[in-house]
């Protein structure tokens, strides 16, 4: 059976960014607005996510890592709701069949942390000899979650990653997407045992700041507002795209549906036909955007490995959307 599990969650969680991206989900759903990484050797050794989130209570702390435990259906008061509900309670699980996880986490109704060590979805002694529990120990009010080895027990995959360095830069990407989204909250990436963040944003920083100092300021002066909501398609949605006149170096598409960063290949084409239109040939766009469906219209918590995500009136609403970006972009050529 473990075995079975290991490859399932082999399956799951590809690569250090998949996993990274599941952590900072968690973070976020539990109104996190610090959110500091801290990466080895592209999070394959090491892969430390630490927020100042509402916490883990102690008697949760042995079951988070099996599989299907979450406290997140409860907000869902329809059934319908409830089955399109994809992803649910199983990133914890994967990544503990893949690597040594450690939680740390402390809530604000507790006056000490607790830390718990994970295998195979279970837990495990902190020290060998010790008891399998939690343990009481010095921490603020939030989580801190330790992923040791990614794939020590998975040598396929393991070796599959030769350069680290590319596999850092995807994690980055990732961290700047969700910095993007998420303003108001501070997110620090760094590699392990150097002194300066590749990625250090305030909490009091507007998506175009961040925009800034993520892609310079040369983009972040070309960018156009992106407004629009149609209550009939029941969609809203709010970006910042790069205007007509602006090539970005590489393009650059950042699609958020209900929070979550997701793909839509039509929307993407779309856009890109659009930029294909208006701009020189060879010139690349910048496109965030951050689109809002009617949660029984959509299934956002995709498998890790599957970003693409489909919804209710798809064809209307991508073409709606690309409308009006093409408007938007035309009142910018003059
Ligand atoms: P899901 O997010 O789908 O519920 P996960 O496996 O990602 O499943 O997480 C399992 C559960 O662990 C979550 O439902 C949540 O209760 C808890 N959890 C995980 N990470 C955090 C965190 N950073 N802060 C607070 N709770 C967390
Ligand atoms: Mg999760």
């Amino acid at each position: 059976q473990a075995v079975v599990n290991r490859i399932a969650a082999g399956e799951i969680i590809h690569r250090a960014a998949n996993a990274l991206k599941e952590l900072i989900e968690n973070s976020l759903d539990a109104g996190a607005t610090n959110i500091q990484i801290l990466i080895k050797e592209g999070g394959l050794k090491l892969l430390q996510i630490q927020d100042n989130g509402h916490g883990i209570q102690q008697e949760d702390l042995p079951i988070v890592c099996e599989r299907f435990t979450t406290s997140k259906l409860k907000t869902f008061d329809d059934l319908t709701s409830i089955q399109t509900y994809g992803f649910r309670g199983e990133a914890l699980a994967s990544i503990s069949h893949i690597a040594h996880v450690t939680i740390t986490s402390r809530t604000t109704a507790s006056n000490c942390a607790y830390r718990a060590k994970y295998s195979d979805g279970h837990l495990v002694p902190i020290k060998p000899g010790a008891a399998s529990e939690p343990r009481p120990c010095a921490g603020n009010v939030g989580t801190q979650i330790t992923v040791e080895d990614l794939f020590y027990n998975v040598p396929f995959r393991r070796n599959a990653f030769k350069n680290t360095s590319e596999e850092y830069n995807r994690i980055l990407d990732i961290v700047n997407r969700y910095s993007i989204h998420n303003t108001g909250v501070s997110f620090t990436c760094k590699k392990l045992g150097t002194a300066t963040a590749d990625l250090h944003t305030a909490t009091s920083a507007s998506t175009v700041n961040v925009i800034g100092q993520i892609y310079g300021s040369q983009v972040s002066t070309h960018l156009v507002k992106l407004e629009c909501q149609d209550n009939s398609l029941q969609f809203k949605v709010k970006g910042y795209v790069s205007n007509a006149n602006y090539s970005v170096k590489k393009t650059t598409f950042i699609l958020f549906i209900n929070h979550r960063l997701v793909d839509n290949n039509a929307l993407r084409r779309g856009v890109e036909t659009v930029y294909g239109t208006m701009l020189p040939k060879g010139a690349h766009p910048f496109v965030y955007l951050d689109l809002a469906l009617a949660p029984e219209n959509v299934d956002v918590n995709v498998h890790p490995t599957k970003r693409e995500v489909h919804f209710l009136n798809e064809d209307q609403i991508v073409a709606a959307l690309i409308e009006q970006l093409q408007a938007i972009l035309a009142s910018t050529t003059e």
